[in-house]
This record gives C-alpha cells, structure tokens and sequence, in this order.
C-alpha cells in the first residue's frame, strides 16, 4: 500500500503511472519507504521526458535494493535512467533519506542509516524478546 506521499508523487506523473487506474490487477505502485522518494521524483522525471515513455507498474525494495519494473519492454534509455535510481538508492537510507548503505540484520536486508539501522535491530529482536 503506497504511502500518502507515495500517491502524490504518482499524481506528478500520469504517464508514467498510467496502469494505475487501467484496472490491472498486476499495478502495484511505489512500495518502498518514503526515503527513497526523492530519488524516484527525479526517475519519473526523466522517464516522462522519454519519446516514448515505459509504464511502470512496481517499484519495490528487494533485498536492499531499488527495483523497477515496467509493463512491457522498455527503451535502453529508460533503463540508463532507472539504473542511476538504483545506484543513488544503494547509498541512502530508505527510511528518511539520509546517506546509508546496505546492512542485513537478522536475515533482513536494507539499505539504511545508522539510526534506522538501530532502530531495525530493536525491532527485530523485539519479536523474540517480548
Ligand atoms: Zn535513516
């Protein structure tokens, strides 16, 4: 369920999520924290500006990383484009944006900041501790 700053960042770019109201069921939207978004505001900018601009139907976290998937094939230039998203998300926190990296903890993959990467830790191991 796409977060509400999420929504409004799909409502900037129409194009790029028109799956949105198409009534696919596949459409699934910005998944990822909020963190992230500044870095996707920027992707869905540059997508739009493409000739032919690709249909986005997930962005999700997996594994720590940034991952984008369109409905059908893409240009090579709207994969250049995605492909610096992922690079600039490998190296922010998720969470809240600020410089980060990728940590696993307790099996968890993410990329975070030093606080949010505590503050994972305290949550995991909340579950076996209460
Ligand atoms: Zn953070």
């Amino acid at each position: 369920m796409p977060s509400s700053s999420a929504r409004e960042l799909m409502d900037r770019y129409p194009e790029v999520f028109r799956l949105r109201n198409a009534g696919i069921g596949a459409f699934r939207g910005i998944e990822c924290d909020d963190g992230w978004l500044p870095i996707l505001d920027k992707m869905c900018a540059d997508l739009s500006g493409l000739t032919e601009v690709p249909a986005v139907f997930q962005i999700k976290e997996k594994f720590a990383e940034l991952r984008c998937y369109f409905s059908g094939v893409a240009s090579d230039g709207a994969y250049v484009i995605v492909g610096e998203a992922v690079a600039e998300a490998a190296k922010t926190c998720e969470v809240c944006g600020a410089p980060g990296s990728a940590v696993n903890v307790q099996g968890v993959y993410k990329t975070v900041c030093e606080e949010h990467r505590l503050a994972l830790e305290k949550r995991l191991s909340s579950r076996y501790n209460r």
